[in-house]
């Protein structure tokens, strides 16, 4: 994996963290990526596919293949690693303990979280959210067209609590994996070295 060859961070360097199901990952994906690496100007990015998520249903899809579909961010960094440490853990992958795994991987750096707006509008329901707010810097991203006010008030609800949020400056892509999963959406929405995993192992068909 990429990005494991360079040395520890200096102190206060960021680490953008990017967690998600990736069932498969999509063009809305690689447009949150590319805003959050831009807003938050991290030294390390490191996308890491759950187990099983908490808050939804286990995917169908292999971890192997959900890990290979991910290769499609590693060029959008050049210090990006593709992490399989969620799926090694088994079980519900719960971000917390994600984000002190990666504070004693590298200390002294900041954690720097995306959340979609799916994500921000329901962080009051993740384990341990005030520790995470204590630890982390938010990352959001608009997802809806019209669905800023909403964030906006997430975002001041999670301010009173100590929690700083960073939103992007772009504009929503909409579009989520149950879409293209369903063939509301089709593969034309899915970066090329993604296509190419699902075309040669059949994912999705109907
Ligand atoms: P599903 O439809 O299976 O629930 P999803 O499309 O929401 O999947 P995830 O892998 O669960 O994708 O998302 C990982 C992260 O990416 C979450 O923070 C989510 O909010 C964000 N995200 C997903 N799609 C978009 C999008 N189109 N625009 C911005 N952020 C997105």
């Amino acid at each position: 994996m990429n990005g494991e060859k360079r040395g520890p961070l200096a102190e206060g360097e960021r680490v953008l963290l990017f967690g998600g199901t990736f069932d498969p990952p999509h063009n809305g994906h690689i447009h949150f990526l590319k805003s959050a690496i831009e807003a938050a100007k991290p030294a390390r990015v490191v996308v890491m596919p759950s187990c099983i998520p908490p808050h939804k249903a286990a995917s169908a899809t292999p971890a192997a293949l959900r890990l290979a579909m991910c290769e499609c961010f590693k060029p959008l960094f050049p210090v990006l690693e593709v992490s399989d440490w969620e799926i090694r853990q088994g079980g519900k992958s719960y971000t917390i303990d994600t984000v002190k795994m990666l504070e004693q991987k590298y200390p002294g750096a900041w954690v720097y979280l995306c959340v979609g707006s799916d994500m921000l509008t329901t962080f009051t329901e993740w384990r341990n959210w005030q520790e995470l707010l204590r630890r982390t810097v938010l990352v959001a991203q608009s997802r809806e067209t019209g669905d800023m006010p909403a964030l906006r008030a997430a975002a001041r609800a999670l301010e009173a609590e100590g929690g700083k949020v960073l939103f992007t400056d772009s504009p929503a892509l909409p579009l989520a994996s149950t879409d293209l999963r369903a063939h509301r959406r089709d593969l034309s929405e899915v970066p090329e070295a993604t296509r190419r995993v699902i075309e040669e192992n059949h994912l999705y068909e109907r």
